[in-house]
């Protein structure tokens, strides 16, 4: 990138590092940048160091909040005896978008990938087991992808809480194999909720 300036280069190159941003959308975005009112660029800087200064896991079910308690677990009106596991904050978003959910999470960021090196001590199982241990619970809902590492969680995570006596169900397989949950709409999420079966 020897055509630009060395700032412009520095800006299109972090800009880069982003995942599914390409040399060009990232070249696209720096002179956007560059052509922004300079308060506007100070509060999308601002925005994203102080995101990243206090977002933090939530005490409780791990997902990413500014404050201890996301607002879910603070929710009083949540049924906190049903645990939905995810693989990911969107997945949540995904299932909070559907309204219907009334259950509380726990986000395990990742799924167990033996192929990727990935182990159940890289995700975040210690802590919903943790949560179940301490906390009267009477179901936990798995809702991982269905992709190899998801249904590989899946039965890790099955075998894992069953001993305890705490009902254990897997979200119906409308969910397509391989699909990402937040890619899937609403309806089909609420079915695959809906049609859940015991493991
Ligand atoms: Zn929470």
């Amino acid at each position: 990138m020897e055509y630009y300036s060395k700032q412009i280069g520095d800006l299109i190159a972090a800009l880069s590092h982003l995942p599914g941003i390409g040399s060009k959308t990232a070249q696209r975005l720096a002179f956007h940048i560059l052509s922004m009112p300079k308060d506007q660029v100070a509060h999308l800087a601002k925005a994203i160091t102080d995101a990243r200064e206090n977002v933090r896991y939530c005490k409780e079910c791990m997902t990413l909040t500014d404050e201890e308690l996301c607002p879910i677990c603070r929710n009083p009106k949540r049924n906190h005896r049903q645990i939905m596991v995810v693989e990911n904050p969107r997945d949540l978003a995904a299932y909070e978008k559907t309204g219907k959910y009334e259950g509380v999470y726990h986000v395990l960021h990742g799924a167990i990938s033996p192929m990727n090196g990935i182990g159940p001590g890289d995700i975040k199982l210690k802590e919903l087991m943790v949560r179940l241990q301490k906390e009267d619970i009477d179901e936990v809902i798995i809702a991982t992808n269905s992709s190899l590492e998801g249904e590989t969680t899946a039965m890790y995570i099955s075998k894992l809480v069953k001993p305890s006596g705490i009902k254990v169900t897997r979200i119906a397989s409308g969910v397509p194999v391989g699909g990402d949950i937040e890619y899937i709409d609403e309806v089909t999420l609420l079915r695959a909720l809906e049609g859940r079966t015991e493991l």
